[in-house]
């Protein structure tokens, strides 16, 4: 992930004659963070928070909770968040974040000593103007509310500034769950209005959780005519010509049902590849990356291709999709999250709580100014939407900089 992420920004780079000392030098993260945090039972768990660039802001990005996390990925993970919060233009930088455990092997008790511990080892490096970490996988508002609450013990802070992704009553954002799924399907719609795409579209979801349903919903609710006619889930796919019923399905997830155990007139059961080569309109990847490959994209039947999910479809197989395709790449598609986490930081800091309205509407007007910026870089460039974010990124940090 770090040699593709490091790839797609040395390529953007040369394509935009910076110096390769100075690509060199971005590549770096400014500050490793390590830390051993114990707990009172004496169990030891590895702690990082990298801090890739805060040229435009303070550093940003989640903190996981997994037994994979390792320096690579969280570097990599760092450094895509300098480039999506400057190619869809928020005052932020990029940082990430990782704890090396199984989180199920802790009582809640031991969960909450852990994100408290995270905050005391790494506590003079963050701040509302220094870092502002975030969910992600594996950790939660609940989590993310002791380490708030730790913070402000330790600091006396009482902005709760200092982390984004908080529940609602202790300074979270309203709209902050759907704003992931919701911003891809505004990218997507912008991308297809300015390319004059407006008949009645299909489309197919892999990955029904959090992102992928808000994805749907928002396209059904905002196109009614659109038709969800392939989803899957890790337990299985449906498919249906005449479209899937869209809310049923997320209740009947939500009421703890598999797919696979799902029945209805005109429904059938699909796998993992059948809903790759599923002939939509439109092929949303909402849960896994490296899932399209130089083994299996040309299976792909779709027109649109939108990474909801992170690096779903693989750099090799990216250079090779036809122009009959539009990538719709991960840091734009799915940059809404990190821009609710921006105006959560936002109210915070102004001690100011907006309705739905008010933030949808800022998140839309950000991201359909990121989107048509974009889509005039590929086409100045002559290069597709990917390059042409890394590239519009690039010239924020480094070129118009100098
Ligand atoms: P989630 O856990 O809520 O949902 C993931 C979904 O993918 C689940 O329904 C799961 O069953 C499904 N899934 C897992 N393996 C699958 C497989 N092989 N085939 C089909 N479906 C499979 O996670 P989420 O928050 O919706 O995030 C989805 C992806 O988007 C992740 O890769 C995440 O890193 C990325 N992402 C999320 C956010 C966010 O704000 N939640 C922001 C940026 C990127």
């Amino acid at each position: 992930m770090l040699e593709s992420a490091q790839q797609l920004i040395r390529r953007a780079g040369k394509s935009l004659n910076i110096d390769d000392a100075d690509i060199q030098s971005f590549l770096d993260p400014q500050h490793v963070l390590k830390a051993d945090i114990v707990l009172k039972d004496g169990r030891k768990f590895l702690a990082y928070r990298v801090q890739h660039n805060n040229l435009r802001g303070p550093y940003k990005g989640g903190i996981r909770f997994h037994p994979a996390v390792d320096l690579d990925e969280v570097t990599a993970l760092a450094t895509l968040m300098t480039i999506k919060t400057a190619a869809v233009a928020i005052p932020m930088g990029g940082g990430k974040g990782g704890i090396v455990v199984h989180p199920k092997s802790l009582s809640e008790t031991e969960l909450e000593e852990l994100a408290r511990g995270y905050v005391g080892a790494f506590v003079d490096k963050l701040g509302p103007h220094k870092d502002v970490p975030a969910p992600d996988v594996n950790t939660n508002a609940k989590i993310i509310d002791w380490m708030v609450d730790e913070y402000e013990h330790l600091t006396s802070d009482k902005s709760k500034a200092s982390f984004t992704g908080k529940s609602l009553s202790n300074g979270g954002s309203q709209g902050r769950e759907a704003a992931t799924g919701y911003g891809g399907f505004l990218v997507l719609d912008e991308i297809m209005k300015q390319e004059k795409q407006n008949k009645s579209t299909t489309f197919a979801v892999q990955g029904f959780g959090n992102v992928g349903t808000f994805f749907a919903s928002a396209a059904v609710s905002a196109h009614p005519e659109w038709k969800l006619v392939a989803v899957s889930d890790s337990s299985g796919g449906l498919y249906c010509e005449n479209g899937l019923p869209v809310d049923e399905l997320i209740a009947y997830k939500k009421a703890g049902n598999k797919f696979t155990d799902y029945e209805s007139e005109g429904v059938s059961h699909i796998s993992e590849d059948e809903l790759l080569r599923v002939n939509v309109d439109v092929l949303a990847f909402a849960a896994l990356g490296g899932v399209v490959t130089v083994d299996n994209y040309t299976s792909l039947n779709t027109r649109y291709i939108v990474e909801l999910a992170n690096g779903p479809v693989d750099d090799e197989a990216a250079d090779k999709l036809g122009a009959d395709s539009t990538l719709i790449p991960d840091i734009l598609a799915n940059a809404g999250g990190v821009i609710v986490s921006y105006l959560e930081w936002k109210q915070n800091l102004s001690q100011e709580s907006w309705d739905l309205e008010r933030v949808n509407s800022e998140l839309e007007h950000i991201l359909i100014k990121a989107t048509r910026e974009i889509i005039e870089e590929a086409e100045l460039s002559n290069s597709n939407l990917k390059e042409a974010a890394y590239r519009i990124a690039l010239k924020r940090l480094l070129k118009e900089n100098q």
